[in-house]
């Protein structure tokens, strides 16, 4: 009883301190935007075996460069800019050279850019030019034809050399600078399920059964009932909803033959390449000893406060709605909540290997449940 009291006493504790964290920042952003440089465009120039992006600005803009691996982005981190909402976008390139570029308000006063690029290192040059028409420029491939490449005006950071294609031991290097290029999304512009893009990853599927339960309740069923009842309560609340499998299938191209880093990858990309603006990965958690339950959600270990947000929102929300032990919200490096672009989390739901969870978890009385849950922490975490 002491116990319990003191958790809830540290609880509260920190719950003041994260809103007292909070406030500062949304007050600064209001007072100060005037200050920021405004990114007053971007533009994406393609020529024969070359692609050009141009980043407008009204004043000479300062920025960061970082590159992940699978699939290789280049990451520009604006400094003290912000974007107008509309001109935040979203652009597939039809070129073997660039395959899409993102531009996003990343907090309060970064606006980022990310470039899906299948060039490697020294394959492109990026500069910045300053004058009367600021601008940061990026060119992959040869020169744009028709004219001379544009004079570096001020050389900006080296390129950071790309890391050599996917293994899993490269996967671990890049994961290192991954650790802080995690998206903090400018959230707090629009509130509500509106309009929102969510990205539900129904866990397992095709070959991979997942966890097999007493009676032998396949993990994949479950996951993929619970995530298409789930996108129809999001869509009938305005939401948008991108599932990574609505079949009993893998969701790699190279169906059962991909590996299982591939068929992970293959996951997160649905969701990087829409863009979209949570992703979840929907599981059910499995153990040895029969009686064990409850509820937990994960997110990156280094994630963003965001994820932890979602995270803890999700979590309480289900296991209002199923009634079963809270086992909290935990930290982890499962390769689909450490790959994502956006915030991300995966919901163990309850354990298959307990008998009653079981049972619940394959009636469509405990599917609709589960939904709900997840849909109400949805909610919750968009305010
Ligand atoms: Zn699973």
């Amino acid at each position: 009883m002491g116990r319990t009291y003191f958790l809830l006493t540290m609880f509260l504790v920190a719950l003041l301190g994260a809103s007292f964290a909070v406030h500062p920042v949304e007050a600064a952003f209001s007072d100060h935007a005037k200050e920021l440089t405004k990114v007053t465009g971007v533009r994406i120039g393609k020529a024969d075996g070359s692609v050009r992006i141009v980043v407008d600005s009204d004043r000479p803009i300062s920025y960061k460069q970082s590159v992940l691996s699978n699939p290789t982005r280049i990451v520009l981190d604006l400094q003290n800019a912000w974007i107008a909402p509309e001109a935040k976008k979203n652009t597939a390139v039809d070129s073997p050279l660039v395959s899409a570029v993102r531009v996003a308000q990343f907090d309060a006063t970064t606006v980022r850019i990310v470039v899906e690029t299948s060039v490697g290192k020294g394959g492109w040059r990026l500069f910045s030019l300053t004058g009367e028409k600021p601008r940061i420029v990026m060119d992959f491939g040869k020169p744009p034809a028709g004219g001379k490449p544009a004079k570096p005006v001020q050389e900006a950071k080296k390129p950071v050399p790309v890391q050599p294609p996917a293994s899993e031991k490269d996967n671990e290097v890049e994961e290192e600078e991954h650790d802080s290029e995690r998206l903090e999304r400018d959230l707090s512009a629009i509130t509500g399920m509106k309009g929102r893009l969510i990205a539900i990853d129904p866990g397992h599927g095709g070959s991979d059964s997942g966890a097999i339960g007493p009676t032998g309740i396949m993990e994949k069923s479950v996951t993929l009932r619970v995530s298409r009842e789930l996108k129809r309560l999001l869509e009938a609340e305005g939401a948008k909803v991108v599932l990574t499998r609505t079949g009993d299938t893998e969701v790699s191209s190279k169906g059962s033959g991909a590996t299982a880093v591939e068929e992970l990858e293959a996951r997160c990309e649905v969701a990087n390449r829409a863009n979209a603006d949570i992703f979840l990965s929907i599981h059910a958690d499995a153990f040895t000893n029969r009686e064990v339950k409850g509820t937990t959600a994960y997110y990156y270990t280094k994630g963003t406060k965001q994820s932890k947000r979602l995270a803890d929102s999700v979590r309480m929300a289900l296991i209002d709605a199923i009634g079963t032990l809270d086992r909290g919200t935990q930290t982890s490096n499962f390769y689909v909540v450490k790959h994502t672009d956006m915030p991300a989390i995966l919901v163990e739901i309850s354990f298959i290997s307990n008998p009653d969870e079981e049972k619940m978890m394959n009636s469509e009385a405990g599917i609709k449940k589960i939904a709900q849950g997840i849909a109400d922490g949805i909610a919750d975490f968009f305010g």
